[in-house]
């Protein structure tokens, strides 16, 4: 039968890492719809698209080759080829991402795609994003928003980046980048029906445990 787990959530609550573990421990197959986001950027950065011009920009993502793993053991991205599964989380793509997501001839094509694959998956998948919640998958059988304090997350990212960049690159990459995406989503609010989780004071393990109590509930 069919169970789609929508999770919603700003960069850095942790979305990733628990969807995917969510999705191990249920046996569905995983969408990271950010990834395809990250992929359009990549696609035009490379083919040195000007991302002001809009009607160039959604011509991308309307004509964009891309493959994307469903399983949450093996992440991989593939665009016309070329295995892009770690580009795409450069920060260089990190910083010009909003404009592509802000487009919405972007949007309406990833979101249709989106659509495509949850019904190529028998409805039996988790499908993290910004908009999956409101959105792409506003008839899911569970939605979730996965928030998490700005403190909480700045400390996640820069753990994940290594500890390579200043507080000030990470406030600009984090909070400047929320700022930009609650123009075109907002996940900030849970909308009616959607729970909330806040993992701000959770382990990694304990924020797993809550978002499988929302769906066992
Ligand atoms: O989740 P991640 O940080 O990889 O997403 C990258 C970017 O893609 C976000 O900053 C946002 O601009 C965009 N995005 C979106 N809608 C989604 C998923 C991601 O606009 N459903």
């Amino acid at each position: 039968r069919p169970l789609v787990v929508a999770i919603d959530g700003p960069s850095g609550s942790g979305k990733s890492s628990v969807s995917k573990e969510v999705a191990r421990q249920l046996r569905l197959a995983y969408l990271d719809t950010g990834a395809m986001y990250r992929a359009v950027a990549w696609d035009c950065l490379d083919r040195d698209v000007d991302l002001d011009d809009g009607e160039l920009v959604e011509a991308a993502a309307r004509t964009l080759d891309l493959e994307l793993s469903t399983s949450p053991d093996a992440e991989r991205v593939v665009v016309r080829g070329a295995d892009v599964t770690d580009a795409i989380r450069e920060p260089r793509i990190s910083a010009s991402v909003s404009a592509v997501a802000t487009n919405l001839g972007v949007r309406d094509e990833l979101i249709r795609r989106q659509r495509a694959i949850i019904a190529a998956h028998g409805r039996r998948m988790v499908v993290e994003g910004r908009d999956i919640t409101t959105v792409v998958a506003r008839d899911a059988e569970v939605r979730l928003l996965l928030t998490a304090s700005e403190e909480a997350r700045l400390r996640r990212r820069g753990a994940q980046l290594g500890g390579t960049q200043s507080v000030e690159d990470l406030l600009e990459q984090v909070v400047a980048r929320d700022a930009k995406d609650s123009a075109v989503a907002s996940f900030t609010q849970a909308a009616d029906g959607v729970y909330t989780v806040d993992s701000s004071d959770l382990d990694f393990d304990q924020t797993v445990d809550a978002v499988l109590g929302v769906v066992h509930a």
